[in-house]
């Protein structure tokens, strides 16, 4: 039985190359994947192209693009090419869209505000080929835990402005559960996304957390309540997939057929 669900590839980055991790995904009955860009080049663009392909799952994102300022003003230019080449490759690979986060402060910086500034600068001057390619972009707040190296931008309220900003044309947003559920507004900011959502990842929040980046849980071992985050993604428009993201040292150190089963089965008993 095929599940409502994918499987972003990092999760068993550690006990598979993208070709044994696609073929698993679909042996375990997950309907896609959600492939990291240096595991698509390892593999070769056309080559994972066919095996996705090949294996009949979706390409429900590519992970991961955004990050403008993170290189500081100099290399805003060649973060954008970047951002485009990584475009052109999900276009190749047929991903449904690219998961974009904005990025942390470049060395040596302490400006968050420009930080921003550079991330809204970047999107704008991407969106043209993104619109072209027909690649939407889902945008991605993270966790303030990561504001520093990874996310500047931290809230839905602050990328939804974003997004309103831009005029929207291109543009989704992504609800990762791990990243938004400790928002006391949540409800009020998925409800405005409305139809602008168009990825739901899911992992769990584990009490306590032992490292701010590889110590994210399997669904029902920690405290986020998913049908509850569910339920307001669905009222706001969105029915579609969802997908298992966990950067864990404890699931990385497990065989990768039973961190499968053991999401396939968590999804199926704690996600609906
Ligand atoms: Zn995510």
């Amino acid at each position: 039985m095929p599940l409502d669900l994918s499987l972003n590839l990092a999760t068993v980055r550690m006990q598979w190359k993208l070709p044994q991790a696609v073929e698993a995904a679909a042996r375990h009955g997950f309907v896609g994947v959600a492939p990291w860009r240096e595991m698509v080049e390892e593999t070769g663009i056309a080559e994972s192209a066919r095996i996705f392909k090949a294996n009949g799952v979706r390409v429900t994102g590519y992970c991961r693009g955004g990050l403008f300022g993170a290189g500081g003003r100099k290399n805003l230019g060649a973060a954008i090419d970047d951002n485009k080449r990584m475009i052109d490759e999900a276009a190749a690979i047929a991903a449904e869209g690219i998961v974009i986060i904005a990025g942390g402060l470049a060395p040596g910086s302490r400006d968050l505000s420009d930080t921003r500034a550079m991330f809204v600068e970047g999107l704008a001057a991407v969106l043209p080929h993104a619109r072209a390619c027909g690649i939407p972009l889902a945008l991605e707040p993270m966790h303030p835990m990561y504001a520093a190296d990874r996310g500047c931008v931290t809230t839905l309220r602050e990328m939804l402005d974003i997004a309103d900003l831009l005029g929207n044309d291109g543009l989704g947003i992504a609800i990762d559960t791990y990243h938004v559920w400790w928002d006391p507004e949540l409800a009020v900011q998925i409800a405005r996304a409305g139809k602008r959502i168009i990825a739901h990842h899911i992992c769990d929040w584990l009490v306590p957390t032992r490292h701010m980046l590889t110590d994210r849980g399997m669904m029902g071992d920690g405290v986020i309540d998913f049908p509850a985050i569910r339920r307001m993604v669905e009222a706001a428009g969105y029915h579609g997939v969802q997908e298992v993201e966990i950067f864990s040292d404890y699931w990385w150190g497990r065989p990768g057929d039973e961190v499968l089963s053991t999401a396939a089965e968590r999804f199926k008993s704690v996600c609906q």
